[in-house]
Order: structure tokens, then C-alpha cells, then sequence
């Protein structure tokens, strides 16, 4: 007997009663029971049941259209942990010439780790040893793999608000990526090696990142910038034209919905700016991991979207939680010739603590 798709106890919690469906963004866009969380149980239950092939297109066609944002699990009543059946669905259905070629490639080069070494050199990220007064509790920066790239400045703004931070070498990949792309064996092993080499709390500039390296080490582990931050607060303004800045925030749907950090940006936000709600700040803004590189339609016109929103807001700053959904944000603002900045909030509360220096 083969061993079975999914955990049988995480699939029987879904008891269809479709209060996650107003929250899914693939449901709203197409109006299709296929393309809801409810929907998408079915068919793995179906998969799970011998009733389809895993070859059947409608399985392939869902397993990749869904953003994986998580936004099914807050409101549901029944405690369905979606983002882990989604797990497990695209590591059977992801598997051989079924995986996206392009999700291979990336997983391939974020596992390799002597990459990291030369690019570091080009991209000067935050470094260093522990600070001159370490905390009796060792806490420890995680450079993400791509944000260490793409945005070598967010750990050095990291480190400036939070200077108890020491930064390991040779820091490889957590995983989130090989997780959330059909391989959660290496997700599950780049994590713990990444709680290996990372003494005490590991502390991460990536919603992602964060959300990921917790389901593998535990929440007591891991802490995300701003829910790190929280305690201390935030010093300084962040003015433009002679006044206050006016700055939304995105949420890391992963962040949100799987630790549930979202009050904490918002509250470090409105301490150096005027804080701008979205009114789709909670929902996911394409960039989904890999979404927007595999699936690039339906990813812009979820940013697209957003772009409008974040410029009728009139806003100044949109800060972003997640190294994707900042390059997301940027790529959309700049098509849009918008005026408006995508910045991520560890650049924007080290950029206002520096204008007015805490006294
Ligand atoms: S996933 Fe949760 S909210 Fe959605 S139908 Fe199943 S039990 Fe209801
Ligand atoms: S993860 Fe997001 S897109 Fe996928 S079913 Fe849940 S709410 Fe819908």
C-alpha cells in the first residue's frame, strides 16, 4: 500500500461549511468552487480517495493556481491548516516533469550555498560580530537568500534598529521556498540547518522566512523584525515636503496568517509617520513566492490592482514586510510611473530614526 497525500487528520477537519470562501482571492477573481480553499479540499480529497488521477489537468491547474496565502486559515471555524496541506499537495503533484522548471531552478540555486559567498561579497549586507554588549540570550539576523541579493540594505537598516542582532557567516537558504514549491523534505532540512548555524532566537526581515523556519523550529525560536521591534518601539519621523509622511503597509500573508504579526508594523509605523490603512492590505499582492514569476497574468493584475489602491490613498511610503512583496510593490509602482515608494519597513524606521536621532 502506497503512503497516503496528505495527513488524513489535517484533510478531515474541513467540515465544507464555506465561511473561508469570501477570503480567497483566486475565488473572488474566477467565482469558481475549483478555485476555493473548499473547492481545492475537494480535490485533494479526490487525490487522496483514488477518485483522480494526479495527472487530471483541473488538479495541476489548482495546485499552481492557488496563491497559497493562507487568508483560507484565520477565518476558519474548523481549524483547517491549509497552508500545510498545500505543502504536502505540491510535493506529490510537483514531482518529476510535473514541477515548474523555473521553481526547480530557483530552489536549485537558493540551495547553494558557496553562491551566497561571492554575492555577498558584491552585495554588502549587514556583518559582523555579536555587539559589544550581547544580550544574555544570544539573538541572531538571518540574511534571507534572495533579500541578501535583490536588497542588501535591509539588514544593514536591520542591524542599525536593532544592534544586539549578530550576523553568522555562511549563512545558506531557510527553505521557505523548496517548502512552498513541492520539496518539503530539503524545506524541512535547510530549515534545521539553518537552527543549527544560527544561535538563539533567529530573527528575520521576511514574513516568509519567518513563517516557515517557525513550523519547522517553533515560534519560540523565531521572531520576524517588527514583532522583535515591538517591545523597544520605534524613534524619530519620517517627514516629506515639511510634514508628516503618510505611509501604508502590506501585509506578508504569511506573516499574517500563519503567526498572526500584523498589529506590530502597523504600531511601529504609526510611531515615526501617519499610518494610511489599505483597504486590501490583509490580501495577498501577487508575489505569492514564486506566483509572479509562474504564473505572471494573474500575479500583475492582483498588483495592478493594489497600484490603484495605494495611489488613491495618496500615500507617500507603502512599506512592505517581505523581501517578494517589496519587489512585487516596486515592479508595479514603477509600471504605474506612480510617485509613491515601496520601501521595507526596516529602511523606513532606520531612515526616520536617522532624520530626528532619539535624544
Ligand atoms: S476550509 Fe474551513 S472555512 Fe473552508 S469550508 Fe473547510 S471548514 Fe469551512
Ligand atoms: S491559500 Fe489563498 S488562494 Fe489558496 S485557497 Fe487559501 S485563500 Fe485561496
Amino acid at each position: 500500500m502506497t503512503d497516503p497525500v496528505f495527513d488524513p487528520d489535517l484533510l478531515s477537519r474541513c467540515i465544507s461549511c464555506g465561511f473561508c470562501l469570501p477570503a480567497c482571492p483566486t475565488y473572488a477573481a474566477t467565482g469558481d468552487e475549483a478555485s476555493s480553499p473548499r473547492g481545492r479540499i475537494n480535490l485533494m480529497r479526490a487525490l487522496q480517495n483514488g477518485d483522480l488521477d494526479p495527472y487530471d489537468p483541473t488538479l495541476q491547474e489548482q495546485t499552481s493556481q492557488c496563491l497559497g496565502c493562507r487568508a483560507c486559515e484565520p477565518v476558519c471555524p474548523a481549524g483547517v491548516e491549509y497552508g500545510q496541506l498545500l505543502e504536502q499537495w505540491r510535493d506529490h503533484q510537483w514531482k518529476g516533469r510535473r514541477q515548474p522548471l523555473l521553481a526547480r531552478a530557483l530552489m536549485l540555486a537558493a540551495g547553494m550555498r558557496h553562491l551566497f559567498r561571492p554575492l555577498g561579497a558584491l552585495r554588502r549586507t549587514a556583518r559582523g560580530a555579536p555587539a559589544p554588549l550581547p544580550p544574555a540570550e544570544p539573538v541572531s539576523l538571518m540574511l534571507g537568500c534572495f533579500e541578501r541579493v535583490l536588497f542588501p540594505t535591509v539588514s544593514r537598516a536591520a542591524r542599525k534598529l536593532a544592534p544586539e542582532l549578530s550576523v553568522p557567516a555562511g549563512q545558506g537558504c531557510c527553505g521557505a521556498l523548496h517548502a512552498h514549491n513541492g520539496d518539503t523534505a530539503a524545506g524541512e532540512r535547510l530549515a534545521r540547518r539553518m537552527g543549527d548555524d544560527l544561535p538563539g532566537t533567529i530573527v528575520t526581515t521576511s514574513g516568509g522566512c519567518a513563517a516557515h523556519l517557525a513550523s519547522v523550529l517553533g515560534q519560540d525560536r523565531v521572531r520576524e523584525l517588527s514583532a522583535h521591534l515591538a517591545d523597544r518601539g520605534a524613534t524619530g519621523e519620517l517627514r516629506v515636503d515639511g510634514r508628516r509622511a503618510r505611509v501604508a503597509l502590506q501585509d506578508s500573508c504569511h506573516l499574517r496568517n500563519g503567526l498572526g504579526v500584523w498589529k506590530q508594523p502597523r504600531a511601529l509605523i504609526g510611531q515615526v509617520a501617519d499610518y494610511v490603512e489599505l483597504p486590501s492590505a490583509a490580501t495577498c499582492c501577487g508575489a505569492a513566492g514564486t506566483y509572479s514569476l509562474l504564473r505572471p497574468r494573474e500575479s500583475r493584475r492582483i498588483v495592478d490592482a493594489k497600484i490603484q489602491e495605494i495611489e488613491a490613498a495618496g500615500v507617500d511610503y507603502v512599506a512592505a514586510v517581505n523581501p517578494g512583496c517589496l519587489r512585487q510593490l516596486r515592479t508595479g509602482l514603477r509600471r504605474a510611473r506612480s510617485r509613491v515608494k515601496a520601501v521595507h519597513i526596516a529602511e523606513l524606521l532606520a531612515r526616520a530614526a536617522q532624520h530626528h536621532p532619539p535624544t
